[in-house]
């Protein structure tokens, strides 16, 4: 008898969210009985979880469903890009199924039709705070799905449905167990982190005996009780943002926050129909630096809009220069299809989105170069990441995970990952710094 687990492997392309959605999946299917491969080769099944927000990423899930299938064969797609599923089997008509987002229900009927599960029990494999495909001591934190808004550029509303938020106690309840199995760090995210709750008229929970209200804030407050990093991602610019700063400035929080701005010139942000006031931001953000001085604020922009004048990109420019952004990512326009910005007049010329590009992100780089040297001689926060024989590989608090940068502990081969230590910053370049310890390790 053959006794072998049946083995699946994944494929997890796209955003921080849809990293989540792989780890749903891997944790029902590892409750089953499944093992996870890491290689092609030694899958039975594997699972492409796609990203479709912008062409090119559409033309990267083809391009790893075909990789799949030349290496493997036996491929299930899912995610963003499976909600346009004749699109993907026009161009790879042998994949077994295809379902869209947060449809796990289905990926793991799939893989049952696909490879049986084993018999047995099973559910003693999975630890209580799930598989993760984190390091162990950092994790996402997924409040809520679908998005609300009508962003001009985007389908995610159309590929993902309304927001529909957790429940706080069971978000809480998770919060707690990975606390509990060593996480240190937790990104909290949703695609609207500040709209949490709208959709439950913020109806509350109880947790550790006592009522939350479901919303941006009760939950900032009671994840803070965990005495964990609690890191705030994609928060549109609501007025209620504010009321997170106190809790920034008595350490519950990081002092941290990812705002997609997306633009400055007012005529743009209607286009992209997003907030309008951002000159009133830069008020907002002198008066959160001066209640956080060590805040760091990232945001993302698209530069090359359709309608973008050179006018509207010098705006943007010297608003970015105003507001001294920490962390700063960029993207150039592209149409997503199915978008309404699809239909507005004025496409901006590749070649002028390139040059805006380039001009937004050396800008954004010497701003991020100005703050990061401010830093020398200072005493951060950092959480260690990778140790080698080089030495220790951390982030500080104003950084997250992929996005951001580093700060590099030459020779400290003693620490370990998830070691939280005090760090006296000695070089800095770019988003980068070098540091030394100071004092043992928490
Ligand atoms: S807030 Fe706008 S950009 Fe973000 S997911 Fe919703 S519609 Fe898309």
């Amino acid at each position: 008898m053959n006794t072998a687990s049946p083995k699946v492997g994944i494929v997890s392309l796209g955003c921080a969210k849809t990293l989540v959605d792989s780890e749903r999946i891997l944790t029902r299917l590892r409750a089953e009985g499944y093992e996870i491969a890491s290689t092609y080769q030694g899958a039975d099944v594997v699972i492409v979880n796609t990203c479709g927000f912008l062409d090119s990423a559409r033309a990267e899930s083809l391009e790893a469903i075909g990789e799949a299938i030349a290496e493997n064969g036996q491929v299930i797609v899912t995610g963003c890009l499976g909600g346009d599923e004749a699109a993907i089997r026009a161009l790879h008509p042998t994949v077994l199924a295809v379902s869209g987002p947060q449809k796990y229900q289905a990926v793991v009927e799939a893989v049952h039709a696909a490879v049986p599960p084993p018999h047995g029990p099973w559910e003693s494999l999975v630890p209580p705070a799930g598989l993760h495909l984190t390091p162990p001591h950092y994790a996402y934190l997924k409040i809520a799905e679908g998005c609300d808004k009508s962003c001009s550029f985007c389908i995610i509303p159309a590929l993902r449905g309304r927001q529909e938020s957790r429940p706080i106690a069971e978000v809480l309840g998770e919060a707690e167990r990975l606390a509990e199995a060593g996480v240190r760090e937790l990104l909290v995210i949703a695609q609207d982190t500040g709209a949490y709750g709208s959709d439950l008229g913020h109806a509350p929970g109880v947790w550790r005996d006592k009522e939350r209200r479901a919303d941006l804030i009760g939950l900032a407050e009671a994840l803070g009780e965990l005495g964990l990093w609690i890191r705030m991602h994609y928060v549109y610019p609501y007025p209620q943002l504010d009321r997170l700063i106190p809790l920034m400035a008595e350490g519950a929080i990081l002092p941290y926050i990812d705002i997609p701005f997306q633009h400055a010139s007012p005529k743009v942000l209607r286009a992209m129909r997003r907030p309008a006031n951002q000159d009133g931001m830069l008020e907002r953000l002198a008066e959160w630096r001066r209640l956080v001085p060590d805040l760091t604020v990232r945001s993302t922009f698209i530069v090359g809009f359709p309608g973008e004048t050179d006018e509207d990109f010098e705006h943007l420019l010297q608003w970015l220069e105003a507001a001294e952004l920490d962390r700063v990512g960029c993207f150039k326009y592209e149409n997503v299809q199915g978008a309404g910005a699809n239909a507005l007049p004025d496409h901006v010329p590749e070649e002028v989105k390139e040059e805006r590009h380039q001009r937004f992100t050396e800008a954004a780089r010497q701003i991020a170069d100005r703050r990061a040297a401010a830093k020398v001689g200072q005493v951060v926060m950092a959480i260690i990441d990778e140790v080698d024989e080089e030495g220790a590989i951390g982030r500080t608090t104003a950084d997250s995970p992929d996005v951001d940068g580093a700060v590099f502990l030459e020779g400290e081969t003693e620490l370990s990952p998830g070691d939280l230590i005090a760090v006296e910053v000695d070089a800095a370049e770019d988003y980068d710094l070098w540091g030394h310890p100071v004092g043992p390790p928490q």
